[in-house]
């Protein structure tokens, strides 16, 4: 998921990489490696400062390739950190993306008494490549019979000792550029190393293969078919390629929402059973399936995200549940039974700080803990006695856009996992994971209509304070999509129970007070109506968030109307939180503010 770079050509590789690594450096990693034909590999944990310190002079050579780790399988240290080797030192890779069925793949090697460096899913690709790679075959060969074994996605280059002139690409779902430059050639993960070198790239597709010499190179199937590419002109300054041509992270990171979504779900969906697979709760799966009550806590958007899961679980499970905020929990006289009780922590970073002392404080009176966690190896992922990986990629906009989506199908994924030991059935379990398989296409109809959003944005940007109303499985999205405009508009935003309105808050409504109204079709449709209503008798100002239906019924009574497609009622959450975010980033936009970096606010909050 993070940072790639090789280079095939007569200069020296070694500051061609490292170029490469600090290019790189914007999309977040947690360590870095090298690996120079003739030389060796070097790896260090940390930043691309503390590879370089550590660089011999005389590591140079004209082949070679570098990688940023974003962690998924072992935290990221330096035994972690890619260039990854078989055990001989014959086959070196470094990898973006998951190897799905490492596992097995893994247990057969260790079954032959293969001894494994790392906990990554990489170097049993190493392996498998190596185990592939016997006399006579060519590396590419290799390559290709390794990958036909292999469920995944992958964007990965791989040298040998055997063939030291020679560099193979190739791709599954995670990017792969080659930049053609004269008489030398380069590999990436995106543009931003290539850049400097040249304006000439190939994109590689899925199924491909690139074979790089000093000599040329060639793109094929993995059935050895010849494809020819089109060779394409970069016109991205370096700071536009950051972004993958967006303006803000913000954005870029809300239009990777479909394949944050594909990624937490991967590898994880058991539709023949109507069931899931969580990996990392596989050693907890006993307790957690006897819970009787489950406590759930965060920080911010990741507490929204619990409170959806608390609706999840009690629909799917049938169990208790109760959402507190991490700055609560901890300060609260205990009343958790540690027999029967379970709390999950919910943290993007894996380093909020408030969650963090939560666990602890739940620890001591013996409570287990699990994780939901993007980051691997954060302390969250090291404090919890277990956990699901997101698997959203680094996010770097300070305002939580793919990981708090990505936080909601882990729970979704979590609250069907537990309704299958306990209420729901077969028949019903493989009916959600069918919906569920669903909402990344669904996400990115949604994604397709921004435009009319920021259009909607234009019209609402000087409003000064805004309700955002929802019920049942909406009302905590109200509250997601209230913090968000809060965090990078600046415009004060309450999330509210819609029902709550005519307890108070209502006594606020005048023709410049906006309401958004989330009323998807629902259990709650009829309710959440009437509340439109109400405000609407006070002559305030709604924009509606509808399902796909009910977009003339709700045309005759708001102002404004957003309409996305219909999931499960226990899913829409996911999808209504869409518009929000992108709403919220017009806004931004027009008012002129700094939207990645808002201000007084950090991405991870790591003080009190
Ligand atoms: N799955 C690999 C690992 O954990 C690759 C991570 C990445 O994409 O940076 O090492």
């Amino acid at each position: 998921m993070c940072g790639i770079v090789g280079y095939v050509g007569k200069k020296n590789a070694t500051p061609v990489l490292m170029d490469g690594l600090r290019a790189l450096e914007y999309r977040g990693y947690d360590s870095a490696g090298i690996y120079v034909a003739g030389r060796g590999a070097l790896k260090r944990a940390g930043k691309v400062a503390v590879l370089a310190d550590s660089l011999p002079d005389d590591f140079e050579g004209t082949l070679g390739m570098a990688h940023t780790r974003w962690a998924t399988h072992g935290a990221p240290t330096e035994q972690n950190a890619h260039p990854h080797s078989d055990p001989t030192g014959a086959v070196w890779v470094v990898h973006n993306g998951i190897i799905e069925n490492y596992a097995d793949l893994k247990a057969s090697f260790l079954a032959e008494g293969v001894t494994f460096k790392s906990e990554t899913d990489t170097e049993v690709l190493a392996c498998l490549i190596a185990k592939a790679y016997t006399d006579g075959v060519l590396l590419e060969d290799a390559v290709s019979d390794a990958l036909a074994q292999v469920r995944g996605t992958y964007g990965l280059v791989v040298a040998s000792s055997r063939e030291p002139e020679k560099l193979v690409a190739a791709r599954a779902s995670s990017p792969v550029m080659l930049g053609i430059g004269d008489d030398e050639y380069f590999i990436a993960s995106d543009a931003t190393p290539i850049l400097k070198h040249t304006r000439d790239v190939i994109y590689l597709d899925d199924g491909e293969i690139a074979i790089l010499t000093p000599e040329g190179y060639e793109v094929r199937t993995h059935t050895r078919t010849k494809v020819e590419k089109p060779v394409e002109t970069l016109e991205w300054d370096v700071e536009a390629a950051q972004k993958k041509g967006y303006e803000h992270f913000m954005l870029k990171e809300m239009m990777e929402i479909p394949e944050a979504i594909e990624n937490t779900m991967r590898g994880r969906l058991l539709p023949g059973v109507g069931t899931v697979k969580l990996g990392g709760l596989e050693s907890a799966l006993p307790d957690l399936l006897s819970a009787k009550r489950i406590m759930l806590t965060g920080c911010g958007s990741a507490s929204y995200a619990a409170r959806v899961g608390e609706l999840m679980i009690e629909e799917f499970a049938g169990l208790p549940v109760e959402v507190e905020l991490g700055s609560e929990l901890r300060y609260r006289r205990p009343t958790m039974d540690p027999k029967d009780t379970v709390l999950f922590a919910i943290s993007q970073s894996g380093e909020t700080l408030d969650t963090i002392e939560a666990i602890r404080e739940a620890k001591r009176h013996g409570v287990r803990v699990y994780g939901v966690v993007n980051v691997v190896g954060s302390s969250i992922a090291r404090e919890t006695d277990a956990g699901v990986y997101n698997h959203a990629g680094p996010e770097i906009s300070v305002a939580s856009t793919k990981a708090v989506i990505s936080q909601m199908t882990v729970l979704a994924l979590i609250a069907i996992l537990l309704g299958r030991a306990n209420e729901l059935s077969q028949t019903e379990g493989a009916a959600l994971i069918k919906e569920l398989e669903r909402l990344p296409d669904l996400a990115r109809e949604i994604l397709e209509k921004r435009e009319e959003i920021h259009e909607l944005a234009k019209r609402y940007k000087d409003t000064e304070n805004a309700f955002y109303l929802g019920r049942k499985f909406q009302c905590p999205i109200a509250s997601e999509g209230a913090i968000k405009l809060k965090e990078i508009s600046y415009i004060h935003a309450e999330g509210y129970a819609a029902g709550e309105m005519k307890h108070g808050p209502i006594a606020l409504i005048e023709p410049s007070f906006l309401s958004v109204v989330l009323v998807p079709e629902d259990s709650m449709y009829e309710k959440s109506k009437s509340n439109i209503q109400e405000i609407r008798a006070r002559g305030g100002r709604v924009l509606a968030v509808t399902t796909e239906g009910c977009e003339d019924d709700i045309r005759t009574l708001a102002d404004d109307v957003i309409v996305i497609p219909k999931t499960h009622e226990a899913f829409l959450p996911i999808l209504t939180t869409i518009p929000l975010q992108l709403f919220a980033y017009y806004v931004a936009l027009e008012r002129g503010l700094p939207i990645d970096m808002p201000r007084n606010l950090a991405k991870s909050v790591t003080v009190e």
